[in-house]
């Protein structure tokens, strides 16, 4: 029997492998696994760090952290993106790593989790560098990843390019062209598709399915979007082509809002140049907190773990959020959210339109056969939309929110195939 709170330790610093644990243990709780089950499941398979050592533009040698955690390879190779960030911790890459266990079993695609990350801050970093930094951090895991252990893919601040570099690094090292190793390569390179806009166009299909599960139409609702990277401007566009306003987004610089709504393709063109939102159309400023808390449908959290706390969950006036980014909120957070009969699309179901189509990208590759958009676009929806109304029977089922019905959905489809290859013989 799975005690709950066992890992969460209440006013502790927010520690995204703690919430994760917990997000965990409550599902495993319910599920009444056997311990040795649980056990097995709460802890990574493997945390790889790594240290890479590259010289820089101006000739000074920098040694950089990475890390790479493979937190289940049981139901297929490991997934799962690599992030660029200054923040990055192992802590951090674990929790991203088990979520996409949680992700891939959610959407019953064969696959694991993983996640990696090297610590630097890709904006202060020359394309030279980056690429130095890239293939370097591909020798040091060169051997436990590989279209049958561990498939890299894009994460916050890496990209198509990240994955070419992956891609050629890989290849060189096992002696032949390997594009299977990572996804969200650039089409040429065995890349798919509409990999590029898959996780908006995920959290649309999930949102589409919300509407009509709520009986709420989309129309004229009002969205306001925080982070506005990939993720953030795929939703936007999808969703004012559908004829939602959308009335307020933030980024790392700033943010801007409008009562009448923000005209996104304009928006678009200014950021390409710009590379922020803030200043654009003379829109009035908005921060963090502030788009948080105004008057809304819809809330997109699309930027970092965490942005939804204790300190500002009650002070959101959404009736619907639809998580682009992994673990946007914390424990306490949601509970609030519950409480307050918010209707959460958790990070797991909402944001796995990327994964999804990474899939398909392997799938494709592996085969050296390649789809149409079209046919990616309906498998994705397909998968998605299948995803979501499992998700919701089981909330029904167990009388329980739809993020904890998403974990139990998941842990128990890892689960089974743990207790069917047995006790034996494997760690
Ligand atoms: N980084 C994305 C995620 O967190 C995509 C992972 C992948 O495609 O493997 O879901």
């Amino acid at each position: 029997m799975v005690k709950i709170n066992e890992t969460k330790m209440k006013g502790k610093k927010y520690d995204p492998f703690i919430e994760a644990t917990f997000q965990y243990e409550r599902a495993a709780n319910k599920l009444d696994l056997e311990p040795w089950i649980y056990n097995r499941l709460k802890h990574a398979e493997r945390e790889l760090t790594v240290h890479m050592t590259i010289t820089r533009d101006n000739g000074k040698v920098e040694t950089f952290t990475g890390y790479r955690v493979q937190h289940s390879t049981l139901r297929g190779p490991g997934k799962g993106g690599i992030r660029y960030s200054p923040d990055a911790s192992l802590s951090e890459c674990k929790a991203l790593a088990a979520w996409m266990t949680w992700k891939t079993a959610v959407l019953d695609l064969p696959l694991g989790g993983a996640k990696g990350a090297v610590i630097c801050n890709p904006p202060e970093m020359s394309e030279c560098e980056l690429e130095k930094l890239t293939k370097e951090y591909t020798y040091s895991i060169k051997d436990i990843i590989g279209p049958q252990k561990d498939i890299p893919a894009p994460d916050v601040w890496t990209n198509a390019q990240t994955m070419a570099w992956i891609c050629d690094a890989y290849s060189r090292y096992v002696g032949h062209f390997e594009p299977a190793v990572v996804t969200g390569k650039p089409v040429c390179l065995g890349g798919s598709l509409g990999r590029s806009q898959a996780t908006g166009l995920g959290m649309y299909y999930t949102l589409l399915e919300t509407s009509k599960h709520l009986e709420f139409p989309l129309e004229g609702k009002k969205v306001a979007i925080i982070g506005y990277g990939n993720v953030g401007s795929s939703i936007a566009r999808l969703l004012h082509e559908y004829g939602c306003k959308i009335v307020a987004i933030t980024d790392l610089y700033g943010g801007i809002h409008s009562k009448n709504g923000i005209t996104i393709p304009e928006l678009d063109a200014y950021v390409a140049q710009r590379k922020t939102v803030k200043g654009f159309n003379k829109h009035d400023s908005i921060t963090n907190d502030e788009l948080l808390e105004m008057k809304c449908d819809i809330l997109l959290p699309c930027a970092m773990e965490g942005m939804i706390h204790e300190g500002n969950a009650d002070k959101i006036k959404a009736s619907i959020v639809c998580e682009g980014a992994n673990g946007p909120t914390t424990t306490e957070a949601d509970e609030i959210l519950v409480n307050k009969k918010v209707f959460i699309i958790p990070d797991i179901l909402a944001n796995a339109g990327g994964v999804t189509v990474s899939y398909l990208e392997w799938v494709q590759d592996v085969q050296r056969i390649f789809y149409e958009e079209e046919e990616v676009k309906n498998r994705c929806w397909k998968m998605m939309q299948r995803s979501f109304w499992d998700v919701i029977r089981v909330s029904e089922k167990h009388k329980t929110d739809t993020r904890n019905a998403a974990y139990i959905l998941a842990v128990q489809r890892v689960a089974d195939s743990v207790r069917l290859f047995g006790k034996i013989g494997r760690n």
